[in-house]
């Protein structure tokens, strides 16, 4: 599954340089997460201040 982004996202973009396959970008009220695209590696939740972005 790929990964998701929560309402806890405060939009500060840090995921979205992390991501190696491009799949963050951002949406508007929040970063969205491609599911196509993502290949589930977890960086973004790595860097995220929040956890916002979590696997299903
Ligand atoms: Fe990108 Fe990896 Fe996060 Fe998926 S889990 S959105 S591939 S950084
Ligand atoms: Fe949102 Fe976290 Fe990404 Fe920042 S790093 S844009 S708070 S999901």
């Amino acid at each position: 599954m790929a990964y998701k982004i929560s309402d806890d996202c405060i939009s500060c973009g840090a995921c979205e340089a992390e991501c190696p396959v491009n799949a963050i970008s951002a949406g508007d009220s929040k970063y969205v997460i491609d599911a196509d695209t993502c290949i589930e590696c977890g960086a973004c939740a790595g860097v995220c201040p929040v956890s916002a972005p979590s696997a299903e």
